[in-house]
C-alpha cells in the first residue's frame, strides 16, 4: 500500500505517533494508501524549521523568489493530466473539473511569480523640505495554512504562492480527506528547487494537527479556509494570542432570475453552479430566487436537465455529477432534504442516496431541486454542500435582494436579466464579496480577489493582488536627508 508521510525540513519523514489513516476513492470506495497522523511534536519540527528557513529567505530578493514560482507554474504544467487523475480519484470531482483546478494553481503560480517584480508599496511626497517618504511591503513570518478537501490543489496554491513570493515560510495542514494531492503539490515545490524548511506539509486530525498549528506561538499568522464552525473556533483561539487570521468560510449562494431573463443561459448557469462538484463548491448555488411570472418555466427547464444528468465516476469523461465526499456527507444532505419535507417544502427530483447501477459502493446523491421554499426555511438558511437547490418565488428585483441578502453567508451571489438599469441595482445592492451578472454563482478567476462578506469571511481576501495584504506587513519609512531634526505637523506650520 501507497503511504505518505510528513514533508519537514526538505524530507519526506514518518510520525512518531507511528499511526497511520486510510484514504479512500469515494466514486468506489477503493483504499488509495495510508497517511501518517501527526502530533504536536511533529509540527513543532515543522515551525522550527519554517523559523531557520524564513531567516535566510526574507532576504532573498523577490524577483530570485519568484523564479521558483515560475518553475513551479511550469510543472504543474507539464503534469496537468496526471495531477487532475489523482484530484478526481481521491476527492470526486469530474475529470473536467479536476483539469479547471489544476489550471487554477498554474495561473496563480505564474501571476504570483509576476508579483515577485511588484510588490507594489507607496512612495508619497513628505510634508518637508529633504525628506522622502515611502511604504514598502515585509513578509510576516510563518504562515500555517488549515485547508478543505474540495479544492484540494486550487486552495492551498491561493495561499501558498503569495505567502512565499512575500518571504514567508509555511506550515501546511491539508483536510484528511485529500492528502495525495497535497503530497504531489509538495513535490512539486521539491522540484522547483524551494529551499528546505520554507513548505512544511505535517497530515493529521484537524483536532490535532489543525490546533497545533493555531496554538503555535511562533506561528505568525493563520489562513484557514473551511466550514464556519471551525473557522469561529480558529478566530478564538488565535485572535486570543493576537496572531493575524485569514478566514474564509461557508456560503449559501443565490442565483435570481428575473421574469426579463434568457431563460436557457440561467438554466445552465444554474446546472452548472448548482451541480458541479456536487453541489459542494463553496460558491455553489443552493437557493434559486426566480420572479413567479417566469418560476412555472424555469422548473420544467432545469427539471429536463437534471434528468439528463449522468452520475458516476468522475474518471469517465461522460459523467457531469460525481460522489460526495465522504458517508458522514451524504446522511447529512440526505437529512436536509428530510427537513426540507418537514418543512413543506415541495420536492421536484431527486431527494434520495443512490445505490443502484452499480454506484452503490460510492457516495452518491441524486441531483436534487426543491420548490415553494421560503425564505425561513433551515434548507433556504444553512449550507448543505451537496447537490440539493431550492427555488424561492419573489415578486420584484427588490425582494430579490432581499431575500438573497437574509442569510449569514455573503460569499456569492448572480442575477440573470437583460435590463441594465436593474443589473447595476442588484450589482450595488447584493451584499456578497462576489457577483455575477448573467453567470451563475461560481467560476473564480485568480487575479481577482476572492472572499465574502458577513459569515463567510473576517475582511481578508484570497487570491488576486488582495491575497498580498494577508501575507506582508507594512513598513513605512521616512529618510530625512535635511541634516536637521524636522518634526511633521509642528515645524512646516
Ligand atoms: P472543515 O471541516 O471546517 O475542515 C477544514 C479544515 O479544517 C480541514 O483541514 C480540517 O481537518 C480542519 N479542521 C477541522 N477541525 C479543526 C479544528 N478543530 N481545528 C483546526 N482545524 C480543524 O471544512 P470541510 O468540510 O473540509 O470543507 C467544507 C467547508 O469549507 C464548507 O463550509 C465550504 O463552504 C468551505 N469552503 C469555503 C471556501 C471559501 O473560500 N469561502 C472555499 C472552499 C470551501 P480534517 O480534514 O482533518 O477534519
Ligand atoms: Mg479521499
Amino acid at each position: 500500500m501507497k503511504r505518505y508521510l510528513n514533508y519537514i525540513n526538505g524530507e519526506w519523514v514518518e510520525s512518531a505517533s507511528g499511526r497511520f489513516a486510510v484514504n479512500t476513492n469515494p466514486a468506489t470506495g477503493e483504499v488509495l494508501g495510508e497517511v501518517t497522523q501527526s502530533t504536536r511534536e511533529d509540527v513543532d519540527r515543522a515551525v522550527q524549521a519554517a523559523k531557520q528557513a524564513q531567516k535566510s529567505w526574507r532576504l532573498v530578493p523577490a524577483p530570485e523568489r519568484a523564479e521558483i514560482l515560475y518553475k513551479v507554474g511550469e510543472l504543474l504544467k507539464e503534469r496537468k493530466e496526471e495531477l487532475a487523475q489523482i484530484l478526481t480519484q481521491e476527492m470526486g470531482k469530474v475529470i473536467e473539473e479536476a483539469r479547471g483546478e489544476v489550471q487554477e494553481a498554474i495561473d496563480m503560480a505564474y501571476y504570483m511569480a509576476g508579483e515577485g517584480r511588484r510588490l507594489f508599496g507607496d512612495t508619497v511626497p513628505s510634508e518637508l523640505r529633504n525628506k522622502f517618504a515611502m511604504s514598502v511591503r515585509v513578509p510576516v513570518g510563518i504562515a500555517g495554512f488549515i485547508t478543505p478537501w474540495n479544492f484540494p490543489i486550487a486552495i492551498i496554491s491561493w495561499k501558498s504562492l503569495p505567502a512565499l513570493v512575500s518571504g514567508n515560510a509555511i506550515v501546511w495542514k491539508p483536510a484528511s480527506e485529500t492528502p495525495f494531492i497535497a503530497a504531489e503539490f509538495v513535490r512539486i515545490y521539491e522540484q522547483a528547487g524551494l529551499p528546505k524548511g520554507l513548505m512544511n506539509l505535517v497530515y493529521g486530525s484537524g483536532s490535532v494537527v489543525g490546533n497545533a498549528i493555531v496554538d503555535h506561538p511562533e506561528i505568525d499568522l493563520i489562513s484557514f479556509t473551511g466550514s464556519n464552525e471551525v473557522g469561529r473556533q480558529i478566530n478564538e483561539r488565535a485572535g486570543g494570542m493576537l496572531k493575524r487570521t485569514s478566514l474564509e468560510m461557508g456560503g449559501k449562494n443565490a442565483v435570481t432570475v428575473l421574469e426579463d431573463a434568457d431563460l436557457d443561459l440561467a438554466v445552465n448557469g444554474i446546472i452548472w453552479s448548482a451541480y458541479g462538484t456536487s453541489g459542494q463548491r463553496c460558491t455553489a448555488c443552493s437557493r434559486i430566487i426566480v420572479h413567479e411570472a417566469v418560476k412555472d418555466e424555469l422548473e420544467r427547464r432545469l427539471l429536463e436537465r437534471i434528468a439528463q444528468l449522468k452520475l458516476g465516476n468522475g474518471l469517465d469523461e461522460s459523467v457531469d455529477v460525481g460522489p460526495v465526499i465522504n458517508r458522514s456527507s451524504l446522511e447529512k444532505i440526505d437529512e436536509y432534504v428530510k427537513i426540507g419535507l418537514d418543512e413543506g417544502a415541495k420536492l421536484l427530483c431527486g431527494g434520495r442516496i443512490v445505490t443502484e447501477d452499480g454506484l452503490e459502493k460510492g457516495n452518491f446523491y441524486a441531483p436534487t431541486l426543491f420548490t415553494d421554499v421560503k425564505p425561513d426555511m433551515r434548507i433556504a438558511r444553512e449550507e448543505i454542500f451537496g447537490p440539493v437547490a431550492s427555488i424561492i418565488p419573489v415578486k420584484s428585483l427588490e425582494e430579490a435582494i432581499e431575500v438573497n441578502n437574509s442569510v449569514e453567508f455573503g460569499l456569492s451571489s448572480s442575477i440573470f436579466t437583460r435590463d441594465i438599469n436593474r443589473a447595476f441595482q442588484a450589482m450595488q445592492d447584493l451584499d456578497t464579496g462576489i457577483v455575477y451578472v448573467n453567470a451563475g454563482t461560481t467560476g473564480a478567476e485568480i487575479h481577482l480577489p476572492f472572499g465574502g462578506t458577513k459569515g463567510t469571511g473576517n475582511g481578508h481576501r484570497d487570491s488576486g493582488v488582495a491575497a498580498l495584504d494577508v501575507y506582508t506587513e507594512w513598513k513605512s519609512i521616512y529618510v530625512d536627508y535635511s541634516g536637521k531634526l524636522q518634526r511633521a505637523q509642528i515645524d512646516n506650520y
